[in-house]
C-alpha cells in the first residue's frame, strides 16, 4: 500500500467523534408492531434477547391498524394475487391494481381530483419538492428532516420562519417580496401535525399568506393521516387552499409509503418529474393493499385514540406534568436532558416504553418524554403508564 495517500474512510474515528457528542445511536429490537411487545434493550448481541413485556408508548402506530388481522388478510392477498413486490417503477411495469385502488381511495380521503404513491413519506417529500423546483421555499423551523432535504436537493433560496408562527411567514414573504422576481415560484411547506411538539401548523394563516403573494402551499400529514379525517386539511376545509397534501402509509395506517394528493396536473408532473417516483420500484403491492384497508378502517379507531389521549393527558396534568401540544402526541416536557434520560429509564423498568427526546432533536431547556398512545391501549395500559410516571417522577425528583 502506498502511505503517502489514504484515500478512505476512517469510520471508527467519525464513530468516536459521535459518542462524544452524545449523539451515537443503537437499535433496540422489538418482536412485534403493538401496543404491548417485548423488547430487547442490548442489541450488541447478534441474537437479541428480548425480556418481559412492555407497554410501548414509543410508536407512531398511533391506531394500532399495523397490526389488525384485516389489514394483514389484505396484505396477504395482495402478496398472494398481485405479488409481493412491485418488480419495476410503476412507468415501467409496476402499475399494479393494487396501487390503482389505494390511489383512488387517497384521492377520495383528500377531497384532491388525484393521488400519487411513493414508497415512503421521505421518499414523496424528496421527490416532490425537487420535482416542483421552486425559485423560494418558506420552511417552518421544526419541519420534518424529508423537506429539509427535500429543499436542500432543489437547490431553492430557503426561507426558514419561527415554528408556527404565520406572521414570521408574513413578514418573511414581505422581505422576500423587496428583492423577488416579478416570475418567482414560491412553496410555503409545513408539517400539519408536528411529531415532537405535538402541535398544529395554523394552517388557515398560512394558505391567507399563500394566496396574498400567489405563493404555492405543500402540507406534509404523515402524524395526521389516518387520525383525522381527511387530514388537518380536510377537518379544518382547506382543502381547495393547499396545492400539495402529503402524507404517509407508514404511521396510522399502519402499512408502508408515502403519497401527494392533488390536482390532476400536479399528479402527472410528478409522475414524470419526481425522481424518487420515476426511478425507484413501485410501492410494495401488500403495502398499498394494508394502508387502503387501513383507510376504511381507521374511523372505528379514532374514538379510542381520542378517550386514550384525554385520560393520559389529563392525569399527567393532575400530576403536575407540563404536557404541550394538543393533539394525539403528548410531549411531557421535563426540562433538562439528565432528568428526560432518568424518566426514560425509570419508566423502562417499570415497563413502559417513552423514550427521551433531547438536544439536538429539541432545543435546550425542552428535554421531554414523548408519548404516542395507541388505540389499542387499555384503560389499564393508560393507568399504568400513569402510575409509572408518579412513581418515576417522584424517584427523579420531578413531582
Ligand atoms: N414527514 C414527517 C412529518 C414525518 O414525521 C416522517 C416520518 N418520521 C416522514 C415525513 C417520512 O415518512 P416515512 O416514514 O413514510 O418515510
Amino acid at each position: 500500500m502506498d502511505h503517502q495517500h489514504a484515500h478512505g474512510f476512517d469510520l471508527q474515528t467519525r464513530l468516536r467523534e459521535r459518542e462524544r457528542a452524545d449523539l451515537r445511536r443503537s437499535l433496540d429490537p422489538i418482536e412485534e408492531v403493538s401496543a404491548r411487545a417485548r423488547v430487547a434493550d442490548d442489541s450488541a448481541g447478534e441474537t437479541p434477547s428480548f425480556d418481559e413485556e412492555r407497554l410501548v408508548f414509543a410508536a407512531n402506530n398511533y391506531l394500532g391498524l399495523a397490526g389488525d388481522e384485516r389489514v394483514a388478510t389484505a396484505a396477504a392477498e395482495a402478496a398472494r394475487e398481485v405479488g409481493t413486490g412491485a418488480g419495476a417503477s410503476r412507468l415501467v411495469v409496476g402499475d399494479t391494481p393494487a396501487h390503482r385502488s389505494l390511489e383512488r381511495r387517497l384521492a377520495d380521503e383528500k377531497d384532491a381530483e388525484r393521488a400519487l404513491a411513493f414508497s415512503s413519506g421521505y421518499a414523496a417529500n424528496v421527490g416532490t419538492i425537487t420535482a416542483l423546483d421552486p425559485d423560494v421555499i418558506f420552511s417552518d423551523e421544526l419541519n420534518h428532516a424529508s423537506i429539509v432535504d427535500g429543499a436542500r436537493l432543489s437547490g431553492a433560496d430557503i426561507v426558514i420562519y419561527d415554528h408556527c408562527d404565520a406572521n414570521a411567514l408574513t413578514e418573511a414573504m414581505a422581505d422576500r417580496a423587496e428583492i423577488a422576481e416579478p416570475d418567482d415560484s414560491w412553496l410555503i411547506i409545513t408539517d400539519s401535525v408536528f411529531s415532537m411538539d405535538g402541535d398544529v401548523a395554523p394552517l388557515d394563516a398560512i394558505c391567507e399568506a399563500a394566496t396574498n403573494y400567489g405563493a404555492w402551499t405543500m402540507v406534509d400529514e404523515a402524524h395526521a393521516t389516518g387520525v383525522y379525517d381527511g387530514g388537518i386539511v380536510g377537518e379544518r376545509g382547506l382543502t381547495d387552499r393547499v396545492d400539495v397534501q402529503l402524507g404517509t402509509l407508514s404511521k396510522a395506517l399502519g402499512a408502508q409509503g408515502g403519497f401527494v394528493a392533488g390536482d390532476e396536473t400536479l399528479v402527472e408532473h410528478l409522475l414524470n418529474a419526481a425522481r424518487s417516483f420515476v426511478f425507484s420500484t413501485g410501492l410494495a403491492p401488500p403495502a398499498a393493499a394494508a394502508a387502503e384497508r387501513a383507510l376504511a378502517l381507521a374511523s372505528e379507531r379514532r374514538d379510542a385514540l381520542k378517550t386514550n389521549v384525554e385520560r393520559l393527558r389529563e392525569g399527567l396534568e393532575a400530576m403536575g406534568y407540563e404536557v404541550w401540544g394538543d393533539t394525539h402526541i403528548l410531549p411531557v416536557v421535563v426540562g433538562d436532558r439528565e432528568a428526560a434520560l432518568a424518566l426514560d429509564d425509570r419508566l423502562r423498568e417499570d415497563g413502559i416504553v417513552a423514550p427521551a427526546i433531547r438536544p439536538p432533536t429539541v432545543p435546550e431547556g425542552t428535554s421531554r418524554i414523548r408519548l404516542a398512545p395507541q388505540a389499542t391501549h387499555t384503560a389499564a395500559d393508560i393507568d399504568r403508564c400513569l402510575a409509572g410516571f408518579e412513581a418515576a417522577g417522584e424517584e427523579v425528583g420531578l413531582l
